[in-house]
């Protein structure tokens, strides 16, 4: 059976557990022909998933999944085929990541009042490098036994409501897709299911996402249950959106969401990685 390309996945540049080398090598193994990396906020792990996937023979896709607050929550927008030279992308992203900073020492405040001290420092532990996410501090959490594992820890500490939890806001989704597009890139909806919208308010986003010219949502997702594909690809159908796929895989610690296990789109959806726009934004025959 032919592979459908991975077009969501995270390294240790943001919170994978997995360096950018070895998420290739795993993804080589597990038979992924065509693989997209989309940190969090960052490209700092294409370069050497470039070098790695030339290496092994896989196609890597430049990507990157932006946090964007929208109609009062946060909504996450994967850039494929972006260029990752663009000033734009790179200096918007830079603001995601300056945020991200002020956040992870409030969060650390936060966590502190609520007697876990030191909290920042483990994130910073388990961080490794510019970026640093909720995930780093469920992670610090778990080790210290505040919680049995990261599920429990989000709900426990870092959702609204919460010790752990900072409202804030990301960017907009006109401005993520202004600085993907600059780039070059193809602007897709992550997860769409994960953020219990109702069907009128999918709709107004899947709407406000194609005045600003983005193309397409996530259909098969690791987050997604087998009824949620067949719900998307409709949502894909209705508005004339391209279908994406990919697995979130964050790491081996998730082994239920494993590489190279992606199920195939349902029928009457046009692929992300067919359209002609996907060729190009991601290298032609590369
Ligand atoms: P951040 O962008 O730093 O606010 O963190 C968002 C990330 O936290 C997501 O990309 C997931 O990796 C992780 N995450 C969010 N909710 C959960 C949850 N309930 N269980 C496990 N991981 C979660
Ligand atoms: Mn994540
Ligand atoms: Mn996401
Ligand atoms: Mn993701």
């Amino acid at each position: 059976m032919l592979k459908i390309p991975d077009l969501h996945t995270h390294s240790t540049a943001s919170d994978g557990t997995l360096s950018p080398t070895a998420l290739v090598e795993h993804a080589v193994a597990a038979g992924v022909e065509t693989l997209a990396l989309t940190d969090h906020d960052t490209l700092a792990g294409i370069a050497e998933a470039q070098d790695a996937a030339a290496r092994c023979g896989l196609r890597l896709i430049p990507g990157v999944e932006v946090s964007v607050t929208w109609g009062g929550r946060t909504v996450h927008i994967v850039g494929l085929g972006v260029d990752t030279a663009s000033a734009t992308l790179r200096e918007g992203l830079a603001g995601l990541q300056a945020y991200r900073l002020w956040r992870a020492e409030e969060i650390g405040r936060r966590l502190a009042k609520a007697g876990y001290d030191g909290a920042l420092e483990g994130a910073r532990r388990h961080a490794a490098g510019t970026l640093i996410g909720r995930t780093h501090f469920a992670r610090f959490l778990v080790q210290r036994g505040a919680a049995s594992d990261l599920r429990d820890v989000f709900k426990h500490f870092l959702v609204a409501g919460k010790p752990g939890h900072v409202p804030g806001e990301w960017t907009t989704l006109e401005q993520a897709l202004g600085w993907i597009h600059a780039a070059g890139g193809i602007a897709v909806i992550a997860h769409p299911a994960r953020y219990d919208f109702t069907r009128t308010k999918m709709r107004r986003l899947l709407g406000e996402l194609k005045e600003c010219g983005g193309r397409g949502l996530e259909v098969v997702s690791g987050s997604h249950s087998r009824d949620d594909y067949f719900v998307y690809a409709r949502h894909a159908r209705d508005e004339g959106l391209l279908a994406s796929a990919g697995s979130d895989y964050h790491g081996p610690e998730k082994p239920w969401i494993e590489l190279g296990r992606l199920p195939p789109l349902p029928d009457g959806c046009t692929p992300v990685w067919t359209a002609p726009a996907f060729a190009s934004a991601s290298g032609a025959g590369a």
